[in-house]
Formats: structure tokens, C-alpha cells, sequence
């Protein structure tokens, strides 16, 4: 399969260029030249397939003339090694919990699969790649976690020296192995233009391959289209099923409108979304039109211009009433998310974390309208993640912190020093590398 930019639609590329150098020159963001379907064979059967088999099905749809099958199948289920229950919480509301993977939140399976994908794909250079990541807090853990034990491929971490949280920290500092942290004496800013000064960099390159980790790499999408189907098989077959999806740069709900051209029947995607709303105005007929981002309770969606818009409307032919027609939009505030993850709790015992309150909240809206559907709300992040939130909502201790989170306390950081000056970094890069 070859690959093409949304912003530049005659150019092709392969599945590793497109991978290892996911930032195409022109800015855009790459797509498969042409969006497979799922054969007959595969949906008289997938109710009955274990969700990692869902997986292989869907990679071999997507990657299989590019990735020998059984590489391919053993890959994506080393990546898809936890589940994804759907636990029917309410009348009409089904939680989809996206949670169970090492960094507590659903962008373990894009990591988790991207980093085995990336490791296969630099087997055949010398040395192998080295992936650089720049940090305020969250992202590197997850990426970290993700690259963990893959072959051929070494992660830097560059972190900002006492401005990540004590927790983040530790995700970040007590993995080992082939992950190596550097504590960067300056701000997160400084970190970036560290990675940024050493990507283009001809010598370090010359010794191993040095690449990015970005969420907008395509490998991440397509794993992320994994649960879609997987719970959609949990529900009756006669179920208008709707996805509700917490939003912020729109990765995961595209990863679901791919799932709807493999062919699965859904009644319709919805977007929720907190105060950052780019969508609606383009959904009710306006212009799209970016904007500086707000923080809200739900921070992780809080995203101005989000970058996965451009794929939406390359999926959709640039016709934002073929959009309309199966993406609907609700924007939801801090206070009604809050009160969300109070009604919840009292009403039904289940701890929702400020992302999938803002996706409940959303789905009420969507469901007065629509009383005949049922909500498949993806919840993406444990609640434990944001214990500020909760404990606002909830009153102190309330929520249990699972032991995966807990037992990172009694780990030893293991990070080296560095200034914050390109000529050291590099050439630390050069004599490890
Ligand atoms: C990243 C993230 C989101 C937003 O997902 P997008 O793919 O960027 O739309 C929602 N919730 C949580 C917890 C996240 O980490």
C-alpha cells in the first residue's frame, strides 16, 4: 500500500517512509491511498473472534502487502495484550474502558502497536532507530511504556528538570532497558529544540537512524479502529449503536470512521467535546476555523486546531454535509462535567474521569434526541489519572487508585543530567549512540 499527504495529493510514499518520517514535508498528515474493507469472510464470523484477532484481521487489511502475515499477526498481538471491556453502565449507556493498558489511558494501543510496527520497519537499517522525545509530562510515559523491550530501537527522553509531576516522573525514569531518561536543565521548550536540533543532524543519523514519536503518526490510527468493532459485536446485531468519543485532535473518532469504511455498521459517531468546539460551526454548515486552545477539566482535549480534522475531510471528499450526515458535535463545560461525574457516581456507582464525563454528558444530549439508539461511550482515561479533577467532583479519596499506578512509588528513577545546550546533547547522542 502506498501512502499520501492530505496536503498534497500526487506524491506517494511507502508504509516506512510514511511510519519512520510521519511528518510529511508539506505539513499534512499521510493516508492509505485506497481504505480497505473487511472481506465477506471476516464479517460472517467476527462476533465470535477474540479482540486480538480483530486486530490481526484489521492490520492484515491495512499493512499485509507490506508486513510478512505472521510478523504482522505477532506484532499486533503483543501490542493488544489487554482488554477493552464494555460495561453497561445505564439503560442505553454501554462504557467502553480504554483504560487497561500501562499508561492507564486508550493511547497505549496506538503507542503499543506503532512502537512494534516501527521496530520491524527499521530492522533491515544499520544500527537501528533511536527515538527521540521531548515531554512536559504525559505523552513520554505513554511512549516510553510503548517502546519498552522492542528490538532495534532505543528512546530518549528529554524531560524539563522539576516540572513534571512526581508521578510522571517515575513513568518516565524507572522503565531501563533499551528507555533513557534525561533530565534536561531547563524548560520544556529547551527539550524540544534539543530533538529538534538533532533530528536533521548527518552525523548522529549516519550511526543510527534518529526519528520522532508524534501522535499523528498513521500507525497509530489504525490500531485504534481495533475496539471499535470489538465492542460494537457486544451489543445485539439489530442495536443502533452510536460511538460516543471524548475529542480533542480528533484521532480516535477518525480511527472509528475507518472502522465504518472496513465495514461496520454504525448509527452514528458523535464528538464531545469541552469547551475547545472546532467542529460544530464546520458541521452546521460554517467554515472550520482553528483557534488558541482553552484549558479545561479535560485537558487532554484541550486542542485548538486539531490535527487529525484534515483526514476527516479527506475520508469525506471535502464535503462537510457528508460529514454532517455521520459526525454529530456537543460541546460541554467544566461545570457540566463535573456535575456528570457526580450524577454517575450517585446514580449508578461508576467513577467516570473528566474525558468520558464530557462523553456521557454528550451522549444524554445526543440520546434525548435519539431515544431509539444506544451509546457505546469510549471512556479513554482512568480516573485516578487526574486526581484534582476527582476530588473536586467527589470529595477527597474517593477514587481507588489501581495498582499499576500505586506501585510506581517504590521504583528508583534512573535519569542522566543534561544542560540544556545542543553541543553537549548531540555529542552524547554520538558516543552512545
Ligand atoms: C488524547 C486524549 C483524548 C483525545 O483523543 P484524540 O484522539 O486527540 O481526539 C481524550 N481523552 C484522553 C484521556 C486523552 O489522553
Amino acid at each position: 500500500m502506498r501512502y499520501f499527504s492530505t496536503n498534497d495529493g500526487t506524491r506517494r510514499v511507502s508504509l516506512k517512509e510514511a511510519v519512520l518520517d510521519s511528518l510529511p514535508p508539506d505539513n499534512g498528515l499521510y493516508l492509505p491511498e485506497r481504505l480497505p474493507a473487511l472481506d465477506v469472510a471476516f464479517w460472517s464470523e467476527w462476533r465470535d473472534l477474540p479482540f486480538a484477532e480483530i486486530g490481526v484481521r484489521v492490520a492484515e487489511a491495512f499493512f499485509g502487502g507490506d508486513v510478512p502475515a505472521d510478523t504482522l499477526a505477532a506484532l499486533t498481538r503483543d501490542a493488544v495484550s489487554f482488554d477493552a471491556p464494555l460495561v453497561p453502565v445505564a439503560e442505553r449507556r454501554h462504557v467502553l474502558e480504554l483504560f487497561h493498558g500501562p499508561t492507564l489511558a486508550f493511547k497505549d494501543f496506538g503507542a503499543r502497536f506503532m512502537a512494534r510496527l516501527m521496530g520491524w520497519l527499521s530492522g533491515d537499517d544499520a544500527g537501528g532507530l533511536t527515538v527521540l522525545v521531548a515531554t512536559s509530562g504525559d505523552t513520554g510515559g505513554a511512549v516510553a511504556h510503548a517502546f519498552h523491550g522492542v528490538e532495534g530501537i532505543r528512546v530518549v527522553i528529554l524531560y524539563p528538570k522539576g516540572k513534571v509531576s512526581g508521578l510522571q516522573e517515575k513513568q518516565l525514569t524507572t522503565l531501563g532497558g533499551n528507555i533513557t531518561a534525561l533530565e534536561v536543565d531547563g524548560t520544556f521548550d529547551d527539550c524540544q529544540r534539543l530533538v529538534k536540533a538533532a533530528l536533521p543532524d548527518p552525523a548522529v543519523n549516519a550511526r543510527r537512524r534518529l526519528t520522532s514519536a508524534n501522535s499523528i503518526n498513521i500507525a497509530r490510527l489504525v490500531p485504534q479502529s481495533f475496539y471499535y468493532i470489538h465492542s460494537m459485536r457486544m451489543l445485539p446485531p439489530d442495536a443502533e449503536a452510536v460511538f460516543v468519543v471524548p475529542s480533542g485532535n480528533l484521532g480516535n473518532i477518525t480511527a472509528g470512521l475507518l472502522a465504518e469504511r472496513m465495514g461496520l455498521r454504525v448509527n452514528r459517531f458523535v464528538a464531545a467535546l469541552n469547551r475547545n468546539d472546532t467542529l460544530s460551526p464546520y458541521l452546521a454548515g460554517g467554515t472550520y476555523q482553528p483557534r488558541p486552545s482553552v484549558a479545561t477539566l479535560s485537558n487532554a482535549m484541550d486542542v485548538g486546531a486539531p490535527s487529525n480534522f484534515a483526514r476527516m475531510r479527506e475520508i469525506f471528499g471535502h464535503q462537510a454535509a457528508a460529514m454532517a450526515d455521520r459526525v454529530a458535535a456537543f460541546s460541554v463545560s467544566d461545570d457540566e462535567t463535573l456535575d456528570t461525574i457526580r450524577a454517575v457516581s450517585a446514580a449508578h456507582g461508576y467513577q467516570l474521569d473528566p474525558h468520558g464525563a464530557v462523553g456521557w454528558h454528550a451522549a444524554n444530549r445526543w440520546l434525548e434526541l435519539h431515544p431509539e439508539t444506544t451509546a457505546i461511550i469510549l471512556e479513554t482515561a482512568h480516573p485516578a489519572k487526574f486526581p484534582e479533577v476527582m476530588d473536586r467532583a467527589l470529595g477527597a479519596g474517593h477514587v481507588e487508585i489501581p495498582e499499576r499506578l500505586a506501585c510506581l512509588a517504590n521504583l528508583e528513577k534512573q535519569a542522566l543530567p543534561m544542560p540544556a545546550d545542543e553541543a553537549t546533547f548531540l555529542s552524547w547522542l554520538m558516543e552512545t549512540a
